[in-house]
């Protein structure tokens, strides 16, 4: 197989949420930053590369089919057979899948005891790889391989799509088509065309002298049946003699999302997003009553702002400082379903969370915010598309703040005090630029790697002592709901005061915070 991969990277979707109980924070500004945090430079990049929450289409995930892997092996007189195939949940996919797989061995058997060919093989093998890019579809790519004993081999792909709900195969033009606009499907087709063009026949080792009679060959009507997506990135395979000839065998072209992203803009896949998740999410969600002009009303829960931002009690008037406490924090939410969920257990036990959640989805979901905030929780600022803050110009960083600032006041009618950087990335002009205390995190659950409620509670019963620290969590999994669910009693029970960070600061560690300082991965251990 030919791997031209790019550089990967990971992108998030990300929201926060926090419900902020402190509008004006004049008490301490100090040389906090200087002592606090040389943590960050050096635990950035792995941060970077693990906060992989997002994927293509940025779609819910809660269908996703369990599938096992099965081995079929067979020794003909004159060939060994190994088959690899998935065997899921879904017996109209299963079908299909095997009678594709005996399809595939059925043609090699006729081939390989055909007299009159030159060549037989004595072995035939084949391997699969299988996606789930959102919660409709299901791709598996068979790889097909005959070898001899005299070293000839020939490989080949198969790529098969199937519709979970009928279990037939479906195109990638349907796919696609239940995740965007027509006109975006054009884009991004003559993206990956171009991408592809310069990738094979362009540069990067190429020369292009026996490769002109393949490149018409790329066009957009062409390369949709060679694509598959994958969760950060689209693949593109191709079988020998398509796009280059024999001898480079199997093409295998991974195209990254930010790659994409980069040609196509940020939110390249985030509007048609909302819309999905809108439609699939509409009437699950209890109607929460409030009164815009007056959120805080008639509301139960532990009120800290009113709706003008000031202080209605402080939370630590009810918190007892020497008593073992611990906050939670939420990222990349909003979500409809999860948030909302999340929310459900809080307001059960009468404890709060921090919501780090992104302005993007704020703006899609005020109504999440103001429950946050009328439930007393906190809410912090986690930008506005969830970029990568080191990346920008601090007057990007500035506008960037601005937005997600704009969606809060829109929200809830004032803005946070805490911000959170995406993938916990951050430095010294990030920290200076966005006039907000910076918090990150001491107990990392990995729950968007993970999704699994009781690894997610593991990581956190495995910390022992968790009096002062912070967790990190996101709010977009319904695993990170469940696991909540659980926690909360948990945290009562073994004598812990669920708090919003800016409560466990002041209370526990005696400061307010403020503008440009940063709480890091060891300052709340
Ligand atoms: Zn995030």
């Amino acid at each position: 197989m030919k791997a031209n991969k790019l550089k990967k990277q990971k992108l998030g979707l990300g929201v926060i949420s926090a419900m902020l109980c402190v509008m004006s924070c004049t008490f301490t500004t100090s040389t906090f930053a200087d002592t606090v945090d040389n943590s960050i430079s050096t635990t950035i990049e792995n941060s970077v590369i693990l906060n992989t929450q997002n994927n293509l289409f940025n779609s819910i995930q809660e269908n996703l089919l369990i599938a096992q892997a099965k081995v079929f092996e067979e020794n003909q007189n004159n060939y060994n057979c190994v088959i690899n195939y998935p065997v899921t949940n879904n017996t109209l996919i299963d079908n299909e899948i095997e009678a594709f797989v005996i399809s595939l061995k059925w043609s090699f058997h006729l081939s390989n005891s055909n007299r009159d060919i030159a060549v037989t093989y004595d072995n035939f093998n084949i391997d699969y790889k299988e996606f789930q890019i959102d919660d409709n579809y299901y791709t598996v790519v068979f790889n097909e391989s005959r070898t001899n004993n005299e070293g000839a081999k020939i490989e080949r792909i198969y790529i098969q799509n199937y519709n979970k709900e009928t279990g037939k195969i479906a195109t990638v033009d349907e796919i696609l088509e239940n995740n965007l606009e027509q006109e975006k499907i054009i884009s991004l087709k003559e993206t990956i065309v171009e991408y592809l063009k310069y990738h094979l026949y362009g540069g990067e080792g190429f020369i292009s002298q026996n490769y002109e009679a393949y490149k018409p060959y790329l066009t957009t009507e062409n390369i949709f049946n060679h694509l598959v997506f994958d969760s950060n990135s689209i693949k593109f395979y191709a079988n020998p003699n398509v796009v280059l000839p024999n001898e480079d065998g199997v093409v295998d072209i991974e195209i990254s999302i930010d790659y994409i992203l980069n040609i196509l803009g940020f939110d390249f896949f985030m509007a048609e997003t909302e819309e999905i998740i809108e439609e699939v999410i509409e009437d699950e969600i209890e109607e929460i009553e409030i009164d815009p002009s007056n959120p805080m009303a008639g509301v139960s829960g532990i009120f800290l702002v009113d709706v003008n931002g000031e202080k209605v009690y402080k939370q630590g008037d009810i918190i007892d400082p020497d008593k073992p406490m611990v906050a939670l924090t939420y990222d990349d939410g909003p979500s409809k379903i999860h948030t909302n969920r999340i929310l459900d257990a809080l307001e059960k036990h009468n404890t709060v969370a921090t919501f780090f959640d992104i302005g993007k989805l704020i703006d899609a979901y005020p109504e999440i915010i103001q429950r946050q905030v009328a439930l007393g929780c906190e809410i912090g600022n986690h930008t506005y598309y969830h970029d990568n803050y080191t990346k920008l110009s601090v007057s990007a960083i500035k506008a960037d703040i601005e937005k997600t600032n704009n969606s809060y006041m829109n929200a809830v009618g004032y803005i946070p005090t805490l911000f959170r950087p995406p993938y916990g990335s951050t430095n010294a002009t990030v920290r200076s630029s966005t006039g907000l205390a910076e918090i990150l995190w001491s107990i990392d659950t990995k729950d968007w790697q993970s999704r699994d409620a009781n690894k997610i509670l593991d990581t956190i019963y495995k910390e022992g002592n968790l009096d002062g620290q912070v967790i990190l969590m996101h709010g977009i999994y319904e695993s990170t709901a469940k696991a909540t669910e659980i926690l909360i009693p948990y945290l009562l029970e073994k004598g812990y005061q669920v708090v919003n960070v800016t409560d466990l600061l002041e209370m526990k560690y005696g400061v307010t915070p403020s503008a440009g300082q940063s709480f890091g991965y060891n300052y709340f251990n």
